[in-house]
């Protein structure tokens, strides 16, 4: 096997990444090799490489970027017992202790000690990515592996949608990036009765209405509120879905979801902001919900139902495909706002 391998790296603190020749992983005993088949870029990513103040605050440079993959196994620790080499895995990109308090109490999605791959340690912009057994999560060997890579994506959006009852209800879905369009497909595919959405890019609203939404609204150009109180005959929905980290998205769901409803808050702001809490959450009976991750690891369950049962074809969601090196392009792409989702290929 080569010594080294072509990575995207966050070399230094400040917008940007760059192409490196990095050493390939070295694994521990519980750990494996995969040989990274498809990565895809996540939003969270863009908030690395424009290196706001959520990723100046998180990440520690220098760090191999990329947390949704799929690999080949090349090589397995010697303590791996479930796993073999040649197994073809996607990855779970939260590495929890197992031990806290919030790991032996069924929360481990939120683990005291999460440390996340390509965040906290190197991830899957490379040829090789080293993970514990532990977050291996097997495929079927014929996967398409741009599905696979982004099983971890998706399984933001089934946490998301599944995290409140949506069967029958009207459901505002802000946001409509690669995770908002995913999380319309599962609301839909959960019995929703109507699902309204939201983005500033039209190329997003088009795949939000291709993945089930019944009206699209730009709040750049038309008023989300007027349209959505109309929708709903002034009544306004029973489910937010907030997929933007816009604070107007986040404000304008709020004041857009009815008394006594459920927000479901997955969106990253760039930094703190203001809202009126007394009067958007506290007076109408709000229940917040803040996602983290996937439930591990009944959200995998999720996911392979919904994939294997047809009820959620992820096909449109991806849009774009590059070479590894072609990172840069790849990464002006997604940011454009049209595009789906884009995957690379080391
Ligand atoms: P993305 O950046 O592609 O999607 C965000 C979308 O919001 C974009 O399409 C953007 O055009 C849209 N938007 C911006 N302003 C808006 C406004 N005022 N109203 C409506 N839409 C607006 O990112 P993504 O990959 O789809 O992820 C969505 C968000 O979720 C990101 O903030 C990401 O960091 C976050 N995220 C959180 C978790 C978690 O575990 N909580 C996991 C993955 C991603
Ligand atoms: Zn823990």
């Amino acid at each position: 096997m080569p010594l080294m391998m072509k990575a995207v790296v966050k070399t230094r603190a400040g917008p940007g990444f760059e192409l490196c020749e990095a050493p390939i992983p070295q694994i521990g005993p519980k750990d494996i090799l995969l040989r990274t088949r498809a990565t895809s870029i996540c939003g969270t990513d863009i908030h690395i490489y424009n290196w706001d103040t959520w990723a100046a605050n998180r990440i520690k440079p220098p760090v191999i970027i990329g947390h949704e993959f799929c690999g080949d196994v090349v090589e397995i620790g010697g303590l791996v017992t479930e796993v073999k080499v040649g197994d073809f895995v996607s990855a779970e990109s939260h590495i929890v202790d197992h031990t806290c308090d919030l790991c032996r109490t069924g929360m481990a999605h939120i683990c005291r000690n999460t440390q996340i791959i390509g965040i906290d340690r190197d991830g899957s912009f490379a040829e090789y990515v080293a993970i514990p057994a532990d977050n291996a999560w097997h495929n079927p060997p014929n996967m398409p592996p741009e599905i696979a890579a982004l099983e971890e994506n998706f399984g933001n959006a089934v946490h998301t949608a599944l995290e409140t009852p949506v069967v029958a209800r009207k459901v505002l879905v802000t946001g409509c990036g690669p995770v908002g369009v995913m999380t319309i497909a599962v609301t839909r595919a959960a019995g929703a009765r109507s699902i309204y959405a939201s983005d500033v890019s039209d190329y997003r609203l088009n795949l939000a209405k291709k993945m089930g939404a019944d009206l699209v609204v730009n709040p750049a150009r038309e008023n989300l509120t007027d349209l959505v109180l109309e929708a709903t005959g002034g009544e306004g929905v029973d489910v937010l879905l907030e997929m933007s980290g816009a604070p107007s998205a986040i404000r304008d769901g709020l004041k857009l979801l009815k008394s006594g409803g459920h927000a479901v808050l997955l969106g990253l702001p760039s930094k703190p902001f203001e809202f009126d809490l007394a009067n958007l959450v506290i007076m109408k009976g709000i229940t917040l919900h803040g996602i983290a991750g996937r439930k591990l690891w009944e959200t995998w369950y999720e996911i392979r139902g919904l994939l294997r049962s047809g009820a959620v074809n992820l096909e449109p969601v991806i849009t774009h495909r590059f070479k590894l090196e072609e990172f840069q392009q790849a990464f002006e792409t997604m940011i454009s706002g049209n595009s789906g989702k884009v995957v690379l290929f080391p």
